[in-house]
C-alpha cells in the first residue's frame, strides 16, 4: 500500500461520486496536489447502490445548469478516460394525473425553457408511444425532457476517479479520517488511520457520514440517513434499451430500463430513517434488509401503471440508506464555522445526477475562494441554529422525503418541528388570527384570518384562500397603519475602533455617516455581485447596528466576519435574540407613535434614513425610520421583555385609526409594488447593483475604496447586458409566482425572479431581468412589446423601469 504523503494542498474525504468529481475538477483547475481519502473502496458508500436516473430540472436556474453540466460531463468523460460511464440519453418522461399536477408540469415546462432546457408537453397517447408498457387511462398529460438520461453510478465514479488520477490526484483507500488539527481558526491537518496530512483545504464528501465528520471539526452538516428502496426485475418483454426514464409522481414511483428489465423505485409517504443511534462499523458495499411490507403500497401503484410488472420476477429489492436534508436540497460550500473546510454532501437521492456539476462548482469555489455563481439554494450557510439539533433535522427531513413527489405548491409551509422559535408576541398574534409560516425555525405571521375565515393555508395555483386577507392587510398599510412582527430579523452589532473603516470597505453604499444615520447598502463580491443587502445604522462612533433578513443570518454573519480586513479592530456580534421588532407602517404611523412617546417623531425631528433611541410606552428602543413596504413608518427594535407592552400600546393607540395586524404575505405584495428587491430572488451574487437598478445605493461618485468597486467601474464602461425591470399584466386573474418567462417582441429574454399580486395596482406584478448579450438601454427596453409565459401560455404585459408605487418617495419621506 502506497505511503500517505505528509502533506497535500487539498484532502477530499470520500470516494463516492461527489468526492471523485470534486477531486477531478480540482485537478482540472490546476490543484493536482489533491488526495482522496476513502475509508474502504471507491463507490462503497451510497454510490454503489444508486439506481442511476439523471434528471436535470430544478426550481433554480443555476442548479438546473449545474445538473446540465453533469450531463455534459457524463457524455464526454469516456473519451478522456477510456472508461465507459453507461451514460444513455434516453430522455425523461414525467406524468400528470390530475389538473393541479398538470398545471405544475406546465409551469415547470415554462421554467425549463427559461433556463434553456428543452421540455416538451405531450398528450397521454404521445407519452404512451414513448413508453408502450404503461397504462394511461388516468394520465392528463406528460412532460418529456429529451436530454435527461441514465448512467451506471459505479462506472461513472470510477471514470471520474481515473480522470482525476490522470491529472495527478492520488487516491488512498482503506484509510479513515479520524480527526483534524486547526491553527488560527483554520483547518491545518487531517488525522487518518494511517497518519497525519498537513493541508490547506479539506473537502467533506463523506455522504451520509458527512455530519459525523463535520462534528469532528465543529462544522454542522445537517443531514440524516433514510432508507430508500427500488426493485430490479428480470427481463420484461417490451422493455427496450431506449426506454426513457419515467417518473409518475402521483403514484410516487420512478422507473428505468436495466438489461431488458425494469428498475422501479419510489418515495414512501412514511419514510423510515436509518442509523438513528449511530452507524454500524464497516458499513461498506452493504445494503439493508429488503422491507417488502413498506414497499408493497408503492409496488401496487407501479403495477397499476405498468401491468406487465405483475408478471415479472423480482431479481432483487435494493434497500440502501442515503443522506437527506431538511429542505430536500444538497449541501455545498465553505463551512461557516471553520476556515478551509468545504462540504459537498446530503444529495437526497439525486447525487448521481448532481455529482458531475456539484463537483465542478465546488472545485471552482475552493480554488477561487468564492462560489462561481449564485448557489444559494444549496449553500451550507442557508442553515442556522435549529439545524444543529439532529432530532429537529430528522423530523423535517422525513417530512420532506415524504413530500418528494408531492406537488410543490406556491407559498407552501412545512409542519414538522414547529413551533420552535417564537417571538414574545406569538400567542397574542395567534389569538388575533395569525396563520404562521416558518423560516429558520422562526414562527412568523404570514397572514391574519378574520372571524369566520379558516385560519389555515389552502394551497393551489389559483387565487389562494389568503388572498382577501392579504388584500385587507395591504390596504391597511397603504391607507391607514399596519403592525408587522418582524422579530425574526437577523441583527448584528459591529463594534471597535475601526468599525467604520471595516464597513466602508465592505459596503457599496456610503455608511461613514454621522451617528444616527441609517443606510440601505449592498455588500459586493469581487465581481460586483450582490453578496448581501442589508441596513446599517450608526449608533455611536465605534458601533453599528446591522439588520438583515431572517434567512440570511448565518450567511451574512459569515460574509461580514470573513471580509473584515484582519488588521482592523472591528468585532461582529449576533444580537438577534436580544430584540423583538415591530414595524409600524402606513400614513397614520406617526399619529400612532406620537400618542405613545414624548420623543420627537416629526419629520423635521426624525427624518427618513435616521435611527434614534426612543422611549415608547415605557420601552427603551431603537427606532429605525426605514420601510420595506413603501410607506411612512418605523421599525421599532425593542428588548424582548418590552415587546408585549409595546405591542399593546401601539394597538390601543392606533385603534381609532384603523390599525391592523399584518403579515409576511402582505409585505411581499407591498414590496413588489414598490419595486424593493429581495435577495435570493431579485438580487444576489450573479447581479450587480447597476444591473439591479440599485446604482443609487453605491458610492461610485466618492473616492472611497470598497470591495467590488473595480468590477462596477469596469461594468460602467459598456452597456449593461441585463437590467431588472418590473412587469404588470392587464389580466388581473393571472397568478405570478416567479420563474415565468419574459418575451420581448416574441423572443425569450429572461424570466421573473419574483412574482405576486399588487393589491393597490390591482394587477399581477413581477420582477425579472431582461437580458441581451449585445447590451441594452432604456430606449431598447421601452421600445419592446412584452409577454410573460405563464404555465406555457403567453400573456400580454407591460414593462416598467421604475417603482410602480410612489416613485418620488413622497409617502416614505412624509
Ligand atoms: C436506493 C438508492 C437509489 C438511488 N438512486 C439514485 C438515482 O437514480 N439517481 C441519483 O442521482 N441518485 C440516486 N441515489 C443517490 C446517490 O446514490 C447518492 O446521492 C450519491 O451516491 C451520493 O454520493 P456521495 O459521494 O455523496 O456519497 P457516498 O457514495 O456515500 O460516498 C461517501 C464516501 O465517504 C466514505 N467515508 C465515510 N466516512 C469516511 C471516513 N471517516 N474517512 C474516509 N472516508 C469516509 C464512505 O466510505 C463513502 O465511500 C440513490 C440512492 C439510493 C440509496
Amino acid at each position: 500500500m502506497a505511503e500517505l504523503p505528509p502533506q497535500a494542498r487539498a484532502v477530499v474525504i470520500g470516494g463516492g461520486i461527489v468526492g471523485c468529481s470534486t477531486a477531478y475538477h480540482l485537478a482540472k483547475l490546476g490543484w493536482a496536489d489533491t488526495i482522496i481519502i476513502e475509508r474502504h473502496k471507491l463507490t462503497s458508500g451510497s454510490t454503489h447502490h444508486a439506481a442511476g436516473l439523471v434528471g436535470q430540472l430544478r426550481s433554480s436556474a443555476n442548479i438546473t445548469q449545474l445538473l446540465a453540466e453533469s450531463v455534459a460531463l457524463y457524455r464526454s468523460l469516456e473519451s478522456e478516460t477510456g472508461l465507459a460511464s453507461g451514460w444513455k440519453m434516453n430522455g425523461g418522461l414525467r406524468l400528470a394525473c390530475n389538473a393541479a399536477r398538470w398545471t405544475e408540469l406546465k409551469r415547470q415546462a415554462t421554467s425549463a425553457r427559461s433556463f434553456g432546457l428543452e421540455m416538451q408537453l405531450l398528450t397521454a397517447r404521445e407519452a404512451q408511444q414513448l413508453w408502450p408498457l404503461m397504462e394511461v387511462a388516468d394520465v392528463v398529460g406528460a412532460a418529456f425532457l429529451p436530454t435527461d438520461g441514465q448512467v451506471n453510478p459505479s462506472d461513472i465514479t470510477l471514470s471520474l476517479a481515473k480522470g482525476a488520477r490522470l491529472r495527478g490526484v492520488r487516491l488512498f483507500e482503506d484509510t479513515s479520517v479520524l480527526g483534524f488539527e486547526f491553527e488560527r481558526g483554520r483547518v491545518s491537518a487531517v488525522l487518518t488511520s494511517r497518519g497525519r496530512i498537513v493541508c490547506e483545504v479539506v473537502v467533506n464528501c463523506a455522504g451520509q457520514w458527512a455530519r459525523q465528520i463535520g462534528l469532528l471539526a465543529g462544522v454542522n452538516v445537517p443531514l440524516v440517513s433514510v432508507q430508500h428502496q427500488y426493485l430490479i426485475t428480470d427481463t420484461i418483454p417490451g422493455v427496450t434499451p431506449g426506454l426513457p426514464t419515467l417518473r409518475d409522481p402521483d403514484r410516487l414511483t420512478y422507473f428505468k430500463e436495466e438489461v431488458g428489465g425494469l428498475v422501479m423505485g419510489g418515495y414512501e409517504p412514511n419514510p423510515r430513517p436509518w442509523a438513528v443511534d449511530g452507524f454500524p462499523d464497516n458499513f461498506n458495499f452493504q445494503l439493508l434488509q429488503p422491507d417488502w411490507e413498506h414497499f408493497q403500497p408503492i409496488l401496487d401503484q407501479a403495477m397499476a401503471r405498468v401491468p406487465p410488472l405483475a408478471g415479472a420476477s423480482a431479481k432483487e429489492l435494493i434497500n440502501g440508506p442515503e443522506s437527506f436534508t431538511p429542505d430536500g436540497n444538497f449541501i455545498l460550500g465553505a463551512a461557516p464555522e471553520v476556515g478551509g473546510i468545504y462540504v459537498g454532501a446530503g444529495f437526497n437521492a439525486f447525487g448521481i445526477a448532481s455529482g458531475g456539476g456539484a463537483g465542478q462548482v465546488l472545485a471552482q469555489w475552493i480554488v477561487a475562494g468564492e462560489a462561481p455563481c449564485d448557489l444559494w439554494p444549496v449553500d451550507i450557510r442557508r442553515f442556522g441554529p435549529p439545524h444543529g439539533d439532529i432530532n429537529w433535522v430528522r423530523a423535517r427531513t422525513l417530512e420532506l422525503y415524504g413530500k418528494h413527489y408531492a406537488i410543490a405548491w406556491p407559498g407552501e409551509e412545512h409542519s414538522s418541528g414547529r413551533p420552535l422559535r417564537r417571538s414574545p408576541l406569538y400567542e397574542y398574534l395567534r389569538a388575533a388570527g395569525a396563520v404562521f409560516g416558518e423560516k429558520l425555525g422562526w414562527e412568523r405571521p404570514n397572514w391574519f384570518a378574520a372571524a369566520g375565515e379558516a385560519a389555515h393555508d389552502e394551497y393551489g395555483f389559483g387565487r389562494p384562500n389568503w388572498f382577501a386577507a392579504v388584500a385587507r392587510e395591504h390596504q391597511a398599510a397603504r391607507e391607514r397603519v399596519a403592525l408587522f412582527d418582524q422579530s425574526s430579523f437577523a441583527k448584528f452589532q459591529l463594534r471597535g475602533l475601526h468599525a467604520e473603516q471595516a464597513l466602508s470597505w465592505l459596503c457599496a453604499n456610503d455608511v461613514a455617516k454621522p451617528v444616527g444615520s441609517l443606510v440601505y447598502t449592498p455588500m459586493l463580491n469581487g465581481n460586483g455581485g450582490i453578496a448581501c443587502d442589508l441596513t446599517v445604522a450608526r449608533l455611536a462612533k465605534d458601533c453599528f447596528y446591522i439588520v438583515t433578513g431572517t434567512g440570511f443570518a448565518t450567511h451574512d454573519f459569515e460574509w461580514i466576519s470573513r471580509h473584515i480586513p484582519a488588521d482592523l479592530d472591528a468585532r461582529l456580534t449576533d444580537v438577534s435574540s436580544q430584540y423583538a421588532v415591530l414595524a409600524l407602517m402606513g400614513p397614520a404611523a406617526r399619529r400612532v407613535l406620537e400618542r405613545v412617546t414624548h420623543d420627537d417623531v416629526s419629520n423635521a425631528g426624525f427624518a427618513f434614513g435616521q435611527v434614534r433611541s426612543l422611549h415608547v410606552a415605557g420601552a427603551p428602543l431603537l427606532a429605525l425610520r426605514i420601510t420595506y413596504v413603501g410607506e411612512l413608518g418605523w421599525e421599532l427594535h425593542v428588548p424582548v421583555e418590552y415587546a408585549v407592552t409595546l405591542y399593546d400600546a401601539l394597538m390601543r393607540a392606533g385603534s381609532d385609526l384603523g390599525i391592523a395586524n399584518a403579515g409576511y404575505r402582505a409585505i411581499e405584495c407591498l414590496r413588489l409594488e414598490k419595486g424593493y428587491r429581495a435577495w435570493g430572488a431579485d438580487v444576489g451574487p450573479d447581479h450587480t447593483p447597476l444591473e439591479a437598478g440599485l446604482a443609487w445605493a453605491v458610492k461610485l461618485k466618492t473616492a472611497i475604496p470598497f470591495l467590488g468597486r473595480e468590477a462596477l467601474q469596469r461594468q460602467q464602461r459598456s452597456p449593461l447586458e441585463k437590467w431588472l425591470c418590473a412587469f404588470t399584466t392587464d389580466d388581473p386573474a393571472v397568478m405570478l409566482f416567479g420563474r415565468e418567462t419574459i418575451y420581448r417582441d416574441g423572443q425569450r429574454v429572461g424570466w421573473l425572479g419574483s412574482g405576486g399580486y399588487g393589491h393597490t395596482l390591482r394587477s399581477a406584478v413581477g420582477l425579472g431581468y431582461v437580458r441581451r448579450p449585445q447590451g441594452l438601454s432604456r430606449e431598447y427596453l421601452l421600445a419592446g412589446r412584452y409577454e410573460l409565459e405563464v404555465a406555457t401560455e403567453r400573456i400580454a404585459c407591460r414593462i416598467h423601469l421604475g417603482p410602480l408605487y410612489d416613485p418620488k418617495m413622497e409617502r416614505v419621506r412624509a
